[in-house]
């Protein structure tokens, strides 16, 4: 019994080698699996409970089954009781819940005994909503056992208006989610006041999550938390949670504004893990202008689910994109429907967007196991308790390596191995991926990148600031050296008044020597936090609403909209197919009529950019780089229709919406005619030249930034009116910019000397969607030239990094290596 079966195992559940094997076993299959890497088992390593936990908390942890912490949540609740900022950066299943709720739930039993009744608080800040009610029943868990001090409950939008203020004025563990606080509790501070005052605990779990625009958001969300419990007297400790990242207590810092502590050494022991590498085959089809078309990964890993569910394998795959986790289960379920009519009810779908009731029953069905197979959106990545899988499936690369072993590390209960499978998509990046495996799993997890410095973000949490609390120049010192310059700009646009302070006016003396000299307030009517949108939607999302019945399946981000929810648009919902009817954008809502088209439908726009500063130029040769602001100005024009699996276009038909302007940062790097003359370029195969190393590059970033190929775009002009040169731009696809941009500029000459490798290595003859086509392309994949691309980059890198010398390599050659510096 004890060493050849396991009592919690799924039934057949037999390793993952062995389940990896049935899965390559079909006709075909073994060629299709590019690498094979095994993780050998992590033994645990314990540490003694650190003095200054409650007795009652760890008598309430015992009772459940913990006798003894692992060695990073002792380091870090030890920490966390001495006052001191933590962030614990571990794998999936480390128990980082625990980590920050020995010293959380210790302080709230502390505190229950204060004289003045209310005793301490803490706050408990997810990116989701899923999530905090996940983090809520098991905290009510262990409450039950610390009765009456701990009283725990969810504030957020599902909250209903009854509960609220029972909520604010009893509960003393609160957990809610940073829009939440955004737009009601900070705003709303005075009726937080006395939990705001008690305020020693914030808690931010999933803090990788909060990167890019959001993440920069949420920075400021923070810092308004900071400055409004300062006015009442609290500095609460931040305790945050993240997934494995590079330098997580820099990030943690750029987060909260505060010194923050790292807690990275994984104490926890894990079985051994399986990840093997997948690529799809090519099918006999042929794409846009002929190329060759592989299986999607969506239809790829659709049929591994369907075999991993008929093994009793519990399994999830890991779509990109909310449409692709509905097709996977779709095609799944049609596959099983053939084997036993009793499989199709054990796979669903699962993403944002769902209605909270439908995503709590699906949740539950997964723990319980009614539920084999779950094709799921990183919506459920988030720490939703989902343990007791055995195999995760990823169809397609989710775009970052910690983003890869969050998703992985769902698989593997209580020391059993694990098995986790990357389906390739036919993209360049997870093509150059499933082929160079130490990418993957050489490399160390990227750190998280946020600006919080960036205006178009800082400027309407100074606005909600001042509404919240009259601003002070003091503030600055919160909220940034950017904060100063932006002051008089919101003054002069009419969103705040200044007024200035004479001698007498200002408080007294004795707070340090910086006294205010002038107060900023919000004296507009409508509500300052309105102003902007943290998710950075930009804008109401857009309803889908179901025409003659009138239900509501749904919320598409009005960024998305034009794209996803035009007239004639597909949207699918819970396995079932709709036609967007109509899109009213001033309304926003989308009308929808269940339908059963043979196809999907892709989106096709134009994109122009306009250069409006240029930050700073770096000379490669007589090629430049260049990093700067730049507007965008972007068209959905029409649309095609593709049939479902294999992509094959059935149609084009015309839109009519209006232009939308995105004012961004943007990396540019342009050659000179006398280059493209020296290198062989004609000027009728630079169009196409310029157009594959944009496209190229644009899918290789997410290597270099921790961004997403969907959260930035690319333009290439053979003569670009501001330049007078030929020029291709990458930008961020957020306003005023997500700091990718910059990063591409920083990491240039690796990224695109990488872009050159991924293309030239790519199998294909003439360009393919796993080098230089493009799934979001505008204009439909037309022109590229394979060759012409790489012999564009040849030339621009031939002096990349090295402004003073002579080019010394001509096209063709291999890329900077070989660079002659004494010349
Ligand atoms: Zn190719
Ligand atoms: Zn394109």
């Amino acid at each position: 019994m004890a060493h050849d079966s396991f009592p919690q195992a799924t039934r057949g559940y037999a390793g993952p080698g062995a389940v990896l094997r049935r899965l390559a076993a079909g006709p075909g299959r073994d060629q299709r699996i590019t690498h094979m890497e095994h993780l050998p088992p992590r033994v645990a390593r314990h540490a003694p409970w650190p003095g200054g936990i409650h007795p009652a908390v760890v008598a309430a942890v015992r009772t459940r089954g913990v006798e003894r912490l692992w060695e990073h949540q002792a380091r870090a609740a030890a920490a966390a009781l001495e006052g001191r900022s933590v962030v614990v950066a571990t794998g999936t299943a480390s128990g980082k819940s625990l980590a920050y709720l020995l010293p959380v739930l210790s302080c709230l039993l502390d505190g229950a005994q204060a004289p003045n009744g209310r005793g301490a608080t803490a706050l408990y800040l997810a990116p989701t909503k899923a999530l905090a009610a996940d983090q809520r029943r098991s905290v009510a868990d262990l409450a039950e056992d610390l009765k009456p001090g701990v009283r725990p409950a969810v504030y957020d939008g599902d909250t209903p208006v009854e509960e609220r203020e029972w909520v604010r004025q009893h509960a003393n563990y609160v957990l809610t989610n940073p829009d939440m606080l955004h737009r009601t509790v900070l705003p709303g501070h005075a009726r937080w006041s006395s939990f705001l005052r008690a305020l020693r605990y914030v808690v931010v779990d999933e803090c990788h999550v909060y990167r890019g625009v959001f993440g920069s958001h949420v920075a400021q969300v923070l810092r308004r938390l900071r400055r409004v419990c300062a006015r009442y007297g609290a500095d609460p400790v931040f305790l945050l949670a993240s997934a494995t990242s590079a330098e997580p207590g820099v990030s943690a810092s750029r987060l909260t504004g505060l010194e923050v502590m790292e807690v990275t050494e994984d104490g926890s022991p894990r079985g051994e893990v399986v990840f093997a590498l997948w690529e799809p085959p090519l099918t006999e089809l042929s794409g846009e202008h002929g190329a060759p078309v592989r299986r999607t990964a969506a239809a790829e890993s659709a049929e591994l689910l369907a075999d991993l569910v008929r093994s009793r394998v519990r399994s999830v795959a890991f779509a990109r994109s909310r449409r692709a986790a509905e097709v996977i289960a779709m095609v799944a379920q049609e596959r099983l429907a053939d084997v036993d009519p009793a499989l199709p009810g054990r796979i669903a779908a699962y993403r944002g967007g769902y209605l909270p009731e439908e995503r709590r029953a699906l949740e539950r069905a997964l723990h319980s196991g009614r539920l084999l197979g779950l094709a799921s959106t990183s919506a459920l990545e988030l720490g939703v308790d989902v343990s007791g899988l055995d195999a995760v499936l990823l169809a397609g690369y989710p775009g970052t390596r910690a983003s890869l072993w969050q998703q992985a590390g769902r698989a593997g209960r209580a020391g059993q191995g694990a098995l986790a499978v990357l389906v390739a998509r036919d993209d360049p990046l997870d093509t150059y991926l499933v082929h160079h495996p130490e990418a993957l799993f050489q490399q160390p997890v990227e750190s998280t990148v946020l600006d919080p410095d960036n205006p178009y973000v800082l400027a309407p949490h100074l606005c909600a600031a001042a509404a919240e609390i009259p601003l002070t120049d003091g503030d600055t010192q919160i909220f940034g050296p950017s904060a100063a310059e932006l002051l008089p700009q919101l003054e002069r646009r009419g969103l705040l008044r200044r007024r200035d302070l004479t001698v007498q006016a200002r408080p007294p003396a004795g707070e340090g020597d910086d006294e205010p000299s002038a107060v900023w307030y919000w004296t507009r009517r409508e509500r300052a936090a309105d102003l902007t949108d943290i998710r950075g939607a930009g804008g109401r999302p857009v309803q889908v609403v179901e025409e003659g019945t009138g239900r509501l399946l749904g919320t598409v981000d009005a960024s998305a909209a034009h794209t996803a929810v035009h007239e004639g648009a597909v949207h699918l919902h819970r396995g079932r197919t709709y036609l967007v009817s109509t899109l009213d954008l001033a309304d926003s809502v989308a009308l929808v009529k269940e339908a059963d088209p043979p196809y999907t439908t892709m989106a096709r726009d134009t994109t122009s950019v306009s250069v409006l500063d240029t930050e700073t130029e770096v000379p490669w040769g007589q090629a430049r780089l260049c990093f700067g602001s730049v507007e965008v100005t972007n068209q959905v024009v029409s649309f095609l229709r593709r049939r479902v699996i294999t992509g094959e276009v059935l149609g084009e038909t015309r839109l009519d919406l209006p232009p939308r302007t995105l004012r961004t940062r943007a990396v540019w790097w342009t050659v000179t005619p006398g280059q493209l003359e020296e290198g062989g370029i004609h000027p009728e195969e630079l169009p196409g030249a310029a157009h594959a190393a944009e496209h190229a590059s644009i899918g290789m970033l997410p290597l270099f930034a921790t961004c997403d190929r969907w959260d930035i775009g690319g333009v290439s002009v053979p003569l670009h009116p501001d330049t007078g040169l030929p020029t291709v731009f990458v930008y961020d696809g957020h306003p005023g910019g997500a700091g990718f941009a910059e990063r591409a500029f920083g990491t240039a000459q690796a990224w695109l000397t990488a872009t050159r490798e991924a293309i030239a290595s790519c199998e294909c003859d003439f360009g393919c969607p796993s080098c230089i086509q493009s799934p979001k392309c505008g204009n439909g994949n037309e022109p590229l030239d394979k060759q012409g691309a790489v012999r564009l980059l040849d030339l621009l890198l031939s002096c990349a990094g090295d402004p003073g010398a002579v080019p010394a390599q001509r096209a063709g050659t291999g890329p900077v290596e070989t660079q002659d510096v004494g010349a």
